[in-house]
């Protein structure tokens, strides 16, 4: 077990008997604005550990929508100061741990979202980054069947995927329409209301190339966007998921006194929106699926997106088109 440092904004001293540098090459932005604030730095300080916290040397990382909401400095009241690393999913390994730290040990491999609240005071230091400072309850061991890339995709989209059908009161033998399908939220949507909470019946929107990846995780109705809307459809749910910004449309379709979960855009009612809580224990409680591939990852095929291709990566993600997650591996 290592001796560690317990100031959080002094640079780590490398005291352990794993090789940890003091410096260490991440992407940070000085300034909010588009894909092309992003600069590889060199030389950053390797964050300290506090002493619930863990260091991690990231192996993948992923990129989500709030990555670019928040470069944009759509969420500057509550962000951390600038400059910024930004990234909030990753897999590696734990190369040193924090005082306080019970079940983790050095040489572990975890997987997380490491900032417990998205856009209240998220980590300055992110996880696109060769090292990240997490608190040890917002990560979990990594599923021995899904490789490092397949599992940093994972933590913010599935979470989000569990919560949501969480708050909606989702369970066996309800039916569900997943607006937004094919992307990072969407893929697990369909795959937790299917394969964990027992849904009888997944309907799920996307574009006509993508219906049959939503067939393939499990969707039995798969909606063409671009040729139906679904809004006119007769068909009311139990639950409907909105992961697109259709709060408005996605309330026509729910049966009465059903649930309306929305992730951005526009609330109506009964409809609501919820932000994401980072929770590693939510990981640990889907391992078992994952390590089954009763629940799979779906990277999209353009990636992974080496780490010298970060803005690259962003670029595709801020098409909109991306299909499952944007993974940045090797880091
Ligand atoms: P992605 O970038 O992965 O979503 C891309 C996908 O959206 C594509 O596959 C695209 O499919 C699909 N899509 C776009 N327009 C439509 C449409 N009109 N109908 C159906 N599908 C469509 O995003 P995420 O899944 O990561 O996130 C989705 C949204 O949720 C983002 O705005 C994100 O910020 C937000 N979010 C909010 C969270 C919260 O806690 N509130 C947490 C996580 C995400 P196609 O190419 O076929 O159009």
């Amino acid at each position: 077990r290592s001796v560690v440092t317990a100031a959080s904004s002094s640079p780590a001293v490398a005291t352990t008997a794993t090789d940890v540098p003091g410096t260490m090459k991440a992407w940070a932005y000085e300034e909010y604005g588009d894909a092309s604030v992003l600069k590889l730095d060199e030389a950053v300080s390797v964050p300290a550990v506090g002493e619930d916290q863990v260091l991690v040397r990231v192996a993948a990382a992923a990129l989500n929508p709030v990555d670019s909401k928040r470069r944009m400095g759509k969420f500057k009241a509550t962000d951390s100061p600038l400059p910024t690393v930004p990234g909030y999913d990753m897999a590696g390994v734990v190369v040193k741990v924090g005082s306080q730290v019970k079940s983790l040990k050095e040489g572990d491999e975890v997987y997380g979202h490491i900032s417990e609240k998205v856009l209240e005071g998220p980590k300055q230091f992110g996880s696109l980054a060769e090292y990240t400072a997490v608190e040890e309850k917002l990560v979990a061991l990594k599923p021995k069947s899904i490789d490092f890339a397949q599992a940093a995709g994972l933590p913010l989209a599935i979470e989000t995927a569990h919560e949501g059908l969480e708050r909606a009161g989702f369970s066996a033998g309800k039916s569900i329409l997943v607006l937004g399908g094919a992307g990072g939220v969407g893929t697990l949507v369909i795959q937790l209301a299917k394969q964990v909470y027992g849904a009888s019946k997944v309907a799920a929107t996307a574009s006509t190339p993508k219906l049959e990846l939503l067939k393939s995780l499990g969707a039995d109705v798969a909606i063409d966007y671009t040729k139906e809307n679904f809004e006119d459809m007769p068909e009311k749910y139990d639950v409907v998921f909105d992961a697109v910004g259709q709060g408005e449309k996605a309330v026509k379709v729910v049966k009465e006194g059903g649930s309306v979960v929305v992730l951005t855009g526009a609330v109506a009612p009964p409809g609501f929106r919820f932000v994401v809580t980072s929770d590693g224990s939510v990981l640990a409680k889907l391992n078992p699926y994952l390590e089954a591939g009763k629940v799979k990852p779906v990277v999209d095929p353009k990636g992974p997106f080496p780490f010298s291709q970060v803005v690259e990566a962003f670029s595709y993600l801020e098409t909109g088109r991306a299909t499952g997650k944007v993974v940045i591996s090797p880091v």
